[in-house]
């Protein structure tokens, strides 16, 4: 199946599950380059699964994942790393690890024999980080270690950053604190794919899709999204 020209993600058809169990039902989803897309779900919905099929964490039953063009259905993690995907998870750092461990186990991805420019570049971006380089990952607060996740997923230089819920875990305040870190990776022309229940994220969002029980019920625009009444009360209607 041909990719669009215009996209740097496109996924088509994707079907995907554990064992006997069915949790992606022919999802259709695509990030242009510099983009920033939303997926919206509640707790259940396949959004991580989505994610790691995405990023090769688990198989992709049917369907098509291209990647700047190229099928990466069959392809490695490692590999689709290498071609600009970065992943971040939930927990997205490794709380006995230094901070510069996790940075460099991060760059890994580059190859490079010395990742010290880049990780000199983050600290620039996260001064706290600098200061605590040293210190394991655990000793952070609940907010700096979400900076460290993004951090590390940065070190290798992505063209596309996958995020699972980074406002997980933390307060109203600190999510405010990522968004605003989110904001000037995108003025930098990083493409990010962010999963999502929280809506404070259609703030920085052009896209959104909205995944119901493994499939994609709404894509469209944000401003498409909140003419939809039925959304509306569905993602607006609890806040
Ligand atoms: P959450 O916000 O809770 O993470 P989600 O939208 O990311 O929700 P998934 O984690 O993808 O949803 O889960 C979708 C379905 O797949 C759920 O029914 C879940 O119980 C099931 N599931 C997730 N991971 C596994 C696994 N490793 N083995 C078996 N079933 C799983």
């Amino acid at each position: 199946m041909a990719p669009e020209a215009a996209s740097l993600l496109d996924a088509k058809g994707v079907d995907a599950g554990y064992g006997t169990m069915q949790v992606l039902w022919g999802v259709d989803l695509d990030v242009r380059p510099g983009e920033t897309v939303l997926l919206l779900g509640a707790n259940g919905a396949g959004k991580t699964t989505f994610l790691k099929s995405l990023v090769g964490l688990i198989e992709t039953r049917q369907g098509h994942i291209a990647l700047g063009g190229r099928d990466v259905t069959r392809m490695r993690s490692s590999d689709r790393m290498r071609l600009g995907m970065t992943y971040m998870s939930e927990l997205a750092v490794f709380p006995d690890l230094s901070i510069e461990e996790n940075l460099k186990v991060g760059a890994q991805a580059l190859g490079h024999a010395d990742p010290g420019a880049r990780t000199e570049e983050l600290y620039g971006l996260f001064p706290v980080l600098r200061e605590k380089r040293r210190n394991a990952a655990s000793t952070l607060s609940g907010g700096q270690r979400k900076m460290l996740g993004i951090a590390k997923a940065l070190a290798a230089e992505p063209k596309l950053l996958v995020m699972d819920e980074p406002s997980a875990g933390l307060s109203p305040l600190l999510v405010k604190e990522v968004l605003q870190v989110l904001s000037r990776l995108q003025q930098q022309g990083l493409a990010l794919l962010i999963a999502e229940q929280n809506i404070g994220f259609l703030e920085v969002a052009t896209r959104v899709f909205v995944l119901e029980g493994g499939r994609i019920r709404f894509s469209g625009t944000v401003a498409e999204m909140t003419d939809n009444e039925a959304l509306r009360r569905a993602y607006f209607g609890l806040k």
